[in-house]
């Protein structure tokens, strides 16, 4: 195999830390070798303090972000249940359908794209119909769009007595993902976006409230695979043989867990805020409109209007022939309309951040556009540079 290298800056995956693609081709380890087990424990370890929680519930799921997903919702969903979920995108969308497949009796308060969840719906709801699961997505990818409020709707669900089950596939790592302060029951990610890992796991934790929930079962859980009240038995002293783990993939949701707590998560998620700034900065001064509410953006995910006479598939194709760089468009009503650009991870750093602005510039112009030559990366520059002395790490 010949490959080029790309600068991956669409929704993930995103470019691994290099430590974590060698820590992925050490030599393979038998899932019951205690070398392994004991890579297991750390990876809960480091997860927990990640996920911010001393659940002791803490591990990951052998499978994507929507692996993790379907784990939470088909161990906490029997057929009839009701869950409320929280929908303002594609992935709001995804748990619907996830809740649906399930059996349960699925209601939606909602919000248009490109905006964030009231939590007095969710309440006003909840007086009406009580759930048995309330799902909500942190970051929805799709419209670029940060929940705000999450510890406001942890206590309306404790106190309407419905489980919380946060998605926080693409916010864990990049900003504060608090699941004890937020008693959020039950929280899913996954390794592909801010985590910095190839995509093949997703780490979930869950609370005792949430571990009741599944002991209290009437009837199985449908799927076999991602039962986690099986999974939690393989993760733990007793060494269930469920599935067969994906050693190499745990090394590098290991090294990748490890690099995180080794940065620090608050000098993480500053990094994270100030690339997504630069970037925004940078595509405004190139005279780009960004796409929804300004008010709840995601750093990791900028979501932006494609130019009036830039052709989305050509020019994105163009970007990545050219100059190796990847960037997505959107679902549904935003296919073709925006264009969604990722600087998670690895890759939330200005030098990322002024490439993906140089290329974009060389693109517009290719399509007819008036771009002042290197507003963006000199926009982004001055949007970087900022930052305010507590946010400095320790030496
Ligand atoms: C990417 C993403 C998912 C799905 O993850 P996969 O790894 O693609 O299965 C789910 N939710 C959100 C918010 C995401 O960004």
């Amino acid at each position: 195999m010949e490959l080029p290298t790309r600068l991956l800056c669409g929704t993930g995956p995103t470019n691994p830390d290099p430590r974590v693609l060698r820590a992925m081709s050490a030599p393979l380890l038998g899932q019951f070798d205690p070398e392994f087990t004991s890579i297991m424990e750390d990876v809960m370890a480091f997860a927990r303090q990640v996920f911010r929680t001393s659940n002791p519930r803490t591990f990951a799921v052998s499978a994507t972000g929507r692996g993790g997903m379907e784990a939470a919702i088909a161990s906490l969903v029997e057929p009839g249940d009701r869950v409320l979920v929280a929908n303002c995108g594609r992935f709001g969308d995804l748990f619907v359908d996830l809740a649906t497949r399930y059996g349960a009796r699925v209601s939606q308060v909602t919000a248009e794209w490109g905006h964030v969840i009231d939590p007095q719906k969710i309440e006003a709801s909840l007086k009406r119909t009580p759930a048995k699961v309330v799902a909500i997505v942190h970051g929805e990818t799709s419209t670029g769009m940060l929940q705000p409020q999450m510890e406001e709707i942890g206590r309306i669900c404790q106190e309407r007595d419905a489980l919380l089950v946060v998605d926080a596939v693409v916010t864990l790592g990049g900003v504060p993902v608090e699941v004890d302060d937020w008693q959020i029951d039950m929280c899913t990610s996954g390794t592909q976006k801010c985590l910095g890992c190839p995509s093949g796991m997703a780490p979930v934790t869950y609370n005792a409230r949430a571990e009741h929930a599944l002991a209290d079962r009437k009837n199985p859980v449908v799927s076999n695979y991602f039962d986690l009240s099986q999974l939690q038995r393989h993760w733990s002293p007793e060494r269930l043989n469920h599935h067969t783990l994906p050693t190499s993939m745990t090394y590098g949701l290991h090294e990748a867990l490890r690099l995180i707590v080794d940065e620090g998560l608050e000098a993480r998620w500053t990094r994270h805020r100030r690339a997504g700034d630069a970037l925004k900065a940078g595509l405004e001064a190139m005279g780009v409109r960004l796409f929804g509410d300004p008010r709840h953006r995601l750093p990791m995910i900028t979501a932006m209007h494609i130019p009036e006479g830039v052709p989305d598939e050509a020019a994105r194709a163009q970007l990545l022939q050219q100059f190796g760089i990847e960037v997505v468009t959107s679902f549904g009503p935003l296919r073709g309309r925006i264009w969604r650009i990722g600087t998670m991870g690895y890759n939330a750093e200005l030098k990322t951040v002024v490439t993906v602005l140089a290329g974009l510039e060389h693109v517009f112009r290719s399509s007819g556009l008036k771009i002042p030559q290197g507003a963006g990366g000199d926009a982004a520059e001055k949007a970087y540079s900022p930052i305010s002395t507590n946010e400095r790490r320790p030496p």
